[in-house]
């Protein structure tokens, strides 16, 4: 079978129907976010996560919703268990059309208080695990002339942060393996592209102050809003679901001339 529907053939407001995708991450945060924009646009839905409860809870809230879903309760990290989940996507789903590599992990520290093992989870996690699923998702997606790749990136992968060099490390990584594979795809249908996104209110930024409290803050809220009023132009943090919309555009058929880039959605932080 081909890929979905050609632009501006999807019946009206259903822009994904006939488009299978997977969302990893999709528990929470952004990738919940990304999960429910792509099922309200009529999506055939395979969401991953560890936690099999925040699977089903999430599969709860998009079940009004036309399209199938599978959840897959798995690591990343694991090179086995990401083939076999795309193995099992194909297998219900007939292919996988739209790959979103959303799943991550957060750990500040400073350069010199990293273990070795801190910088391998981080990139077995935020690398690895876009590594492993996109050479799974890749081959059919060649063979049929279409494919979508969204890897959520960060600005921690466009510059440099103080107290996250293996956070900023594994993200510059995924920006630089969009630029590549987005080459060696762009003349066969595949796209591949990133979203960098600043701040966003999710767990990642709750855990982020819970940290900083650990470490001595006194008023990790107001040291967090501060710096936000700093950094960001739109001084708030952004919303998951503000993510989620281009998500969204880049997994579906629109967006076919647009590969290799790493796209920012920050609040103004950067605006060259
Ligand atoms: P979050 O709220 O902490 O959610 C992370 C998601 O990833 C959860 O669904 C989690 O589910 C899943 N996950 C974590 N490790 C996994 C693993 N090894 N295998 C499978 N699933 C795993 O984070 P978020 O803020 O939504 O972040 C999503 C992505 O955006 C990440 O790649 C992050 O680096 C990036 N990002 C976030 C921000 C921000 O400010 N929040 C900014 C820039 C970029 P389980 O716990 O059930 O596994």
């Amino acid at each position: 079978m081909p890929g979905p529907s050609a632009p501006g053939t999807a019946a009206g407001g259903m822009r994904l129907r006939g488009t299978v995708a997977m969302v990893t991450g999709a528990s929470r945060g952004i990738g919940r976010a990304i999960a429910q924009a792509l099922a309200a646009e009529g999506a055939d839905l395979c969401l991953v996560a560890t936690s099999r409860e925040g699977l089903a809870d999430v599969m709860a809230a998009i079940s009004g919703t036309p399209g199938q879903k599978l959840a897959l309760g798995f690591d990343v990290a694991d090179r086995t268990a990401c083939q076999a989940a795309v193995a099992q996507c194909v297998d219900r789903f007939g292919r996988l059309d739209a790959l979103v590599n959303n799943a991550g992990i957060y750990l500040a520290k400073t350069f010199l208080e990293y273990e070795p093992a801190d910088f391998q989870r981080l990139l077995d996690v935020n690398l690895f695990g876009v590594i492993h699923l996109t050479q799974a998702a890749l081959p059919g997606m060649l063979e049929r002339g279409y494919g979508r790749i969204v890897n959520i990136a960060s600005t921690a992968g466009k510059w440099g942060s103080r107290n996250q060099s293996a956070y900023n490390v594994s993200k510059h990584a995924v920006v630089g393996l969009t630029r590549c594979v987005a080459l060696e795809t762009a003349a066969r249908g595949v796209t591949v592209n990133a979203i960098c996104p600043g701040f966003i209110d999710t767990d990642m930024l709750v855990d982020l102050k819970r940290d900083a409290a650990t470490k001595g803050v006194a008023d990790p809220d107001a040291v967090f809003a501060a710096l936000i009023n700093q950094r960001v132009p739109m001084a708030r943090a952004l919303r998951a679901d503000e993510i989620a919309g281009m998500a969204v555009y880049l997994a579906s058929p629109q967006a076919s001339g647009l590969t290799g880039q790493s796209i920012l959605i920050d609040g103004g932080m950067i605006t060259a």
